[in-house]
């Protein structure tokens, strides 16, 4: 049947959330962070929560950058996290194409940014694409072939704000001219909060693109995928009946969670706000909601 509706945290039902969940996943954008601003209370709330002993993982479906840059940005914010405990969209498309076999000496596509082109190097693959295509141009000539790597395997495309006629060309041949060519999206968002006053055009829209012309479905990675949730369990070794994912999105954040069988907290810091989460129309429940991160903190009277 429909989940009963989301209960607002209290300081009642904090203890029995917190003595029941071993890890908290966290997801950035809207969570941790607001663009280049820390949302307030987070260092101290990661700082209790790491102190009683709980696990700490950050999902983020934002592909742009590197894990290694996401550790950097929380350094730059003075919160001590460190890069294994870090689960990008970008590491999850190179960590797919590594748990999948996928044979080093066949290259990777990338219509994106820097992050998957750095990911997929540190998974010892051949990234190409991606920033250095950026200015680009596809000129159609009669008798003129557009040159593409035939020894390209798998196509990978996120949000790309340099996306170009070129490499819409080079991702097509690359996949329809070679049926077992992989097709991955680091995500599907459909609209990005770039800045607090408007959306912006998602990962989904630069992978729609490339359905369009291919007339093929992607593999999707980051969230609400299981990809990513399978990986992560496998590699810490934890039971999702005993984890709790954080979010502020309830298509891609509380139903990544939800799919795993974890307990979902909603947090009203990013881009859902209370009267989306009443909505009729919204079929999305997550178990608790709060106002941000540190509710936890001040409810449990930590
Ligand atoms: N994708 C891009 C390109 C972004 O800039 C963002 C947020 O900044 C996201 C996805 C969503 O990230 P998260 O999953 O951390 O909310
Ligand atoms: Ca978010």
């Amino acid at each position: 049947g429909a989940k009963s509706a989301a209960q607002l945290l209290t300081a009642t039902n904090v203890r029995a959330l917190f003595d029941s969940v071993d890890a908290f996943l966290f997801d950035c954008d809207g969570v941790i962070w607001k663009g280049d601003k820390l949302i307030d209370g987070v260092l101290q709330t990661l700082e209790m929560l790491r102190s009683k002993g709980k696990k700490l993982v950050f999902v983020t479906n934002n592909s742009t950058q590197s894990r290694r840059q996401f550790a950097d940005k929380f350094q730059s914010f003075g919160v001590p996290v460190s890069q294994d405990e870090i689960f990008s969209s970008s590491f999850a498309a190179a960590m797919y194409l590594k748990v999948n076999n996928f044979p080093p000496e066949k290259k990777v596509y990338a219509i994106g940014g820097e992050g998957i082109i750095e990911e997929l190097q540190l998974a010892g693959y051949t990234g190409l694409g991606g920033p250095a295509d950026g200015d680009k141009r596809a000129e159609w000539k009669s008798n003129c072939l557009f040159e593409h790597d035939k020894s390209v395997g798998a196509v990978v495309v996120g949000l790309d704000p340099n996306i170009n006629y070129y490499k819409l060309q080079y991702g097509t041949l690359c996949i329809r001219e070679n049926p077992g060519c992989l097709f991955i999206a680091t995500n599907r968002d459909a609209v990005g909060h770039m800045t607090d006053l408007q959306e912006w055009p998602g990962a989904g829209c630069m992978v729609a693109a490339i359905c369009g012309s291919t007339e093929r479905e992607p593999i999707v990675v980051g969230k609400p995928s299981t990809f990513l949730m399978e990986f992560l369990l496998k590699k810490f070794q934890l039971s999702t009946s005993r984890m709790c994912m954080v979010g502020d999105r309830l298509d891609t954040d509380i139903l990544f969670g939800q799919n795993a069988g974890c307990k979902t907290l909603l947090v009203l810091s990013g881009v859902t706000t209370q009267s989306i989460l009443e909505d009729p129309s919204n079929s999305i429940q997550p178990d608790f909601y709060a106002s941000k991160v540190s509710d936890v903190l001040e409810l449990l009277g930590e």
